[in-house]
């Protein structure tokens, strides 16, 4: 590119009236676009506040329908659901029970809202006594997180979501080939259009602190770094999101997304796929407890948070601020 430069050229003509900005905007955000995590709990007419996620609960079945609905209205296309158990053990067996509170929460929303698709995280951390996302094997060197044999449970678990009618399901452990196990295991059972949304790029972050109070899942001793990556690593994203698009993810996310935007997006310009971003709990709570402070606009600093989302490469954002921006952007 050769331009001429000042005087010839005067960026400010195209932001004069806000239809000359509409007219030249690159990137929008999209009601279409967004995914409201929900977290399930059991029992009836419970609505239990998650204390760092104001405006967040864990809902018991009939109360998440409410809240569902209460989106979809309002246009948010989708919700990711997280289940929390009354009881957990070595074996995360509430993950994949026939009637799992996950799996009861798919089967209510899928008759009562069929046009709202249900995605459902697939993972073992909040089913398992010591919250991590894998089975343990204790030794005298300490714990250790095992990969393959906590494949076919992460398998089973995702196929029970499958065989409950949900219309996607989402892998959020990080074991090492878990989407071709699921995969696999989802065509077995004639599950072959079941679309994968893998977190390929999940980072050991600490912007994930409040969602641990939300899904009760901190991890019981040590830490989740032996399978989550570095947030130092950005090359290493790329071959996380390209083996997990060779093992067969239809859907590829990055989180958390705005500590993340430079790896959205190289995700987005090397692949091409559809590429999701992760807004995670601490983006939504430090936004929400400026705001209660007076310190920040909440809407404007959420849709411009969101917008920077889009704009480095993301097709599809998970956001608790969900029905809000729906909201938002229909005002
Ligand atoms: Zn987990």
């Amino acid at each position: 590119m050769n331009l001429p430069g000042f005087p010839v050229q005067r960026p400010r003509r195209l932001r004069q009236s806000a239809a000359l900005r509409q007219l030249v905007c690159e990137t929008r955000l999209d009601i279409a676009q967004l995914v409201l995590p929900l977290f399930v709990r059991g029992g009836r007419k419970v609505r239990r506040p998650i204390g760092a996620m104001p405006g967040v609960f864990q809902l018991s079945p009939d109360e998440l329908l409410h809240e569902a609905a209460r989106a979809h209205a309002l246009g948010v296309p989708a919700v990711l659901l997280f289940g929390i158990p009354d009881r957990k053990d070595a074996k995360a067996s509430g993950a994949y029970a026939v009637n799992g509170l996950v799996q009861q929460a798919v089967r209510l929303l899928k008759r009562e809202l069929p046009e709202l698709l249900v995605i459902t995280d697939v993972c073992l951390c909040e089913y398992m006594e010591h919250g991590h996302c894998g089975l343990v094997q204790r030794g005298k060197s300490g714990a250790r997180i095992l990969n393959d044999p906590t494949l076919k449970l992460l398998a089973r678990t995702a196929a029970s979501h499958a065989e409950a009618g949900a219309d996607l399901v989402a892998p959020s452990d990080m074991m090492d080939g878990r989407v071709r196990a699921i995969r696999t295991e989802l065509d077995r059972l004639g599950f072959t259009e079941t679309p994968i949304m893998a977190y390929a790029a999940k980072f050991a972050s600490a912007f994930y602190g409040p969602f641990r109070e939300a899904a009760e899942s901190a991890p019981k001793f040590g830490d989740r770094r032996s399978y989550q990556m570095d947030p130092a690593n950005a090359a290493e994203a790329l071959r996380e999101v390209a083996l997990d698009i060779q093992e067969g993810a239809d859907i590829v996310m990055v989180k958390p997304a705005l500590a993340c935007l430079d790896i959205l997006h190289r995700v987005k310009t090397q692949f091409g796929y559809p590429t999701a971003a992760y807004a995670v709990s601490a983006e939504y709570s430090m936004v929400k407890a400026a705001a209660m402070n007076g310190w920040i606009d909440e809407r404007a600093v959420t849709l411009e948070s969101l917008l920077a989302m889009r704009r480095a490469g993301a097709d599809i954002i998970i956001t608790y601020a969900a029905a809000d921006v729906a909201r938002w952007l229909k005002e």
